[in-house]
């Protein structure tokens, strides 16, 4: 997932000030250009306390924008998502009532309250920047617009989560010190990545990018790997998948699900042929049509127990595995263990065709 956020603040770097009206902290250009950015984005995301203390709507009111993601095949507005801790979420809130997009809220206990205006989204054990992005793609959300608060912005960069920060102050505007302000408190490693100048009106905005976008290499790759799972012959007991890996030299190695043994996953096909070559895999990245096995039966080691043995860095697909022999927790299990992952859903569709097979 890639995630973008935007952050407009005072000149002393203030998100707002103490009082409980919000503050207009960016220029009425700049509220159009955000208004254009969220517009490409799949969801919107702020924190709770966002929700209970600013109570936005986070609709997408521009008519053109509207009409550009339908005619895009999006739905007409970005989907909006919160997470609580605590539960305290008033279901009369603008962010559940205003809007068409899907409304998403991951919480650690149930909400019966909010069941009816909300999705709600229970992942197994606490939430982290990690599992709220692999529960999002798992909504088919491959693009996030991070809104705030100041709580969820250090929360995100603390986990080194976000890849590209938009920073909008407004050099007029200083708050001297206000008790009870929130303030932007995401360190300072943002301040010496690639950046970009712009002005809108009276707001100054820098653009950081984080990480480096690797979005059309990884639909190349993965365009490759869904390519190789189409030659697996269908079963009726495992998926036709794809992979790709290539090591930090460069080298490239191709392998598709049962390829050479009735038993091998395309991962380890893939990899089997690395090893072959007497290629080091550490910091390699591999691209598959379909997320790694977590569990399997035929086979004492699963491709995600594989992928972390070899060193593999980078792990790029297309489809997260569907429930349908087990409950697949494989992306979890590699982000846990520090490995990128990213996932393409808004690629999974094809790949889920050439598993037909298995759904009819
Ligand atoms: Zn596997």
């Amino acid at each position: 997932m890639k995630l973008f956020a935007s952050v407009a603040t005072t000149a002393d770097g203030y998100l707002d000030d103490a009082s409980d009206r919000r503050l207009i902290i960016s220029s009425p250009e700049d509220l159009r250009e955000v208004q254009r950015l969220r517009a490409e984005y799949d969801a919107i995301l702020v924190g709770a306390e966002t929700v209970r203390r600013d109570d936005p709507s986070l609709t997408l009111r521009d008519a053109e924008a509207r009409a550009r993601r339908i005619a895009r095949g999006l739905p007409p507005e970005p989907a909006k998502v919160t997470l609580t801790v605590s539960g305290d979420l008033d279901p009369r809130a603008r962010f559940f009532t205003e809007g068409s997009g899907r409304k998403i809220v991951l919480s650690a206990r149930p909400l019966p309250a909010l069941e009816s205006v909300a999705a709600v989204i229970r992942p197994d054990g606490p939430i982290t920047p990690s599992v709220l992005i692999t529960e999002l793609e798992k909504q088919g959300i491959e693009r996030l617009f991070v809104e705030g608060g100041a709580r969820m912005l250090r929360w995100l960069f603390a986990a080194d989560a976000v890849d590209t920060l938009r920073l909008a102050v407004n050099p007029a505007l200083r708050l001297d010190h206000p008790c009870g302000a929130p303030r932007l408190d995401i360190g300072t490693a943002y301040r010496t990545a690639p950046h970009t100048e712009a002005r809108f009106g009276a707001t100054h905005v820098v653009t950081y990018a984080l990480r480096p976008d690797r979005e059309a290499e990884d639909r190349r790759m993965l365009r490759r790997a869904i390519d190789a799972s189409r030659r697996c012959t269908p079963s009726a007991t495992s998926y036709c998948v794809g992979a790709v890996v290539r090591t930090a030299a460069g080298d490239c190695f191709e392998g598709h699900t049962h390829e050479t043994s009735p038993t091998r996953h395309a991962e380890q096909e893939a990899i089997a042929k690395a090893a072959a070559a007497g290629a080091d895999l550490r910091g390699a990245t591999i691209w598959c049509s379909m997320e790694p096995c977590s569990q399997r039966s035929s086979e004492p080691e699963s491709c995600t127990e594989l992928i972390l043995r070899c060193g593999v860095a980078r792990v790029v697909f297309a489809c997260y595995e569907p429930d349908r022999f087990v409950r697949c927790c494989g992306a979890q299990r590699l982000r846990d263990r520090g490995v990128d992952v990213c996932a393409y859903p808004t690629m999974a569709a094809e790949v889920l065709r050439i598993n037909g097979h298995l759904f009819r």
